[in-house]
């Protein structure tokens, strides 16, 4: 069942935490995405080998929330009642494995600790310096990734992609029937903020007789959206779609780096493999799909003609629900932009909901052959490209001028240009959701800066 909105989504609620009722934060009291983080305490980790404090916290405005201290200052059990229902809550894994009936009791009860007129912290202020850190303070990991599966799930980018290497016959016939995804690798899979590393690989030249080995150099992002599993399924049992989300815990946005020449040259017959596994960016932070309530909005309406999805791919309210409205942004920086204290360009503006496939078709795909889905399994959608070229969310589209034409760059306020990434930039991609009537909720920020490839003079 898709969650309801409630009065944790009332626009009106405010929260002690100041910085959560600025208009302009991505983390108010109405969104309450978790992260996983620890506190960086000056020398003492050093000597005493542990964080001071740790684990599953909540965003709130600039600040975190730790649901540890939460705990050991008694804010937590006694709201739930029954505390052995939501597992330990120290340790993400077994949230993840939480049903959305205790996910949404979690809500109630970190948006009642947090909310200013909340009675049980108006008791006890001097707990607030004990369960509230800076985020500037701590430091982000990503959520522990089990298994990583990327999917090709917007038609415009499968389109604009197909075209440029067949004009007539852009998309393959499979892909109105069957979403399109490939099984990455979850181990180089790296918080926002992490320097990326330029690879290293086999490329060949369209003209040349042979491949030569050597350092990627048409380095590429993709703009996606991610989203968790939280409850699993049974190896053989397949994920029926009309509870397809009630195995979903949270979304975050996604950079699935690509090294489009090296791409090209190994994708057949079996996919994208060393192009895409040297590193993927994820924002650490995961908001709920409780959170995004407010936002659902229809599946994309299928041109006339297009097939209806099959039986096990179809359901009356996914298609009048199952999409997301998150906007979705793109900035880039240069070296020299940053030494200048230039503003980042943004690159591209596109939004989620324009996706062929809803996240409940993409996860009952993957489990409909009775593959097994486990909590922590992260599943990102594919490039997000609208129809417009502004929408256009990786370089090898926004770059694409037609078929046989020179690659058209994208000039920054330096002079410089670009056609593809070069050392130095730094991508920093943005998410958010806005709907009148409600507050507007953000994903924070995945960014990442190239780094030379290992044994490359700058
Ligand atoms: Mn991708």
């Amino acid at each position: 069942m898709p969650y309801e909105i409630n009065e944790t989504h009332d626009p009106n609620l405010k929260s002690w935490v100041e910085s959560a009722n600025d208009p302009a934060t991505d983390f108010p009291i109405q969104n309450l995405p978790f992260c996983e983080f620890d506190t960086l305490a000056e020398g003492e980790e050093e000597l005493e080998g542990l964080p001071k404090d740790g684990g599953v916290g909540v965003l709130i405005g600039d600040h975190v929330l730790s649901l540890v201290s939460c705990e050991a200052e008694g804010l937590i059990e006694k709201e739930l009642g029954r505390s052995d229902e939501l597992g330990d809550i120290m340790d993400f894994a077994s949230f993840s494995t939480s049903t959305p009936r205790i996910l949404s009791r979690l809500r109630r009860v970190v948006s009642g600790i947090l909310r200013k007129d909340g009675k049980r912290i108006a008791r006890r202020p001097a707990a607030k310096s004990r369960i509230l850190y800076r985020q500037s303070d701590v430091r982000f990991s990503e959520m522990i990734v089990c298994n990583y599966t990327d999917f090709y799930a917007s038609i415009h980018h499968a389109t604009t992609v197909g075209a440029m290497f067949r004009p007539d016959n852009p998309l393959l016939p499979n892909y109105k029937w069957v979403p399109i995804g490939y099984h990455g690798r979850a181990s180089s899979i790296v918080p926002s903020g992490t320097t990326i590393t330029r690879p290293r690989g086999q490329t060949k030249a369209d003209d040349a007789a042979a491949p030569t080995f050597g350092p990627c150099k048409l380095l590429d992002y993709e703009m996606e959206v991610g989203f968790f599993v939280g409850r699993g399924n049974d190896i053989g049992a397949p994920i029926n779609i009309e509870q397809a989300e009630d195995h979903i815990f949270g979304l975050c946005l996604v950079n699935d780096w690509s090294a489009r020449d090296m791409q090209k040259w190994e994708y057949q017959p079996l996919g994208p493999f060393l192009a895409k596994n040297f590193a993927t960016t994820v924002s650490p932070y995961v908001v709920t799909m409780e959170a995004l309530a407010p936002f659902r909005c229809p599946a994309m309406k299928r041109p006339d003609g297009d097939p209806a999805p099959l039986p096990h791919l179809f359901s009356e309210r996914d298609q009048k629900l199952g999409g997301i409205d998150i906007t979705l942004e793109v900035f880039l920086t240069s070296k020299q932009m940053r030494d200048r204290n230039l503003s980042p360009i943004r690159l591209s503006k596109g939004s989620f909901k324009d996706m062929y496939w809803t996240i409940a078709q993409l996860l009952t795909h993957h489990a409909s052959n009775g593959c097994n889905m486990q909590p922590g399994d992260l599943l990102a959608s594919g490039t997000i490209s609208g129809q417009s070229p502004d929408s256009r969310g990786c370089l090898l589209e926004l770059t694409w001028d037609g078929p046989g034409k020179p690659r058209k760059p994208i000039e920054l306020p330096t002079g410089e240009k670009r056609t593809f990434l070069e050392d130095g930039d730094e991508v920093i991609m943005k998410g958010y959701c806005e709907r009148e009537g409600f507050r507007r909720i953000g994903f924070g920020e995945c960014r990442g800066i190239i780094a030379p490839a290992p044994g490359s003079a700058r």
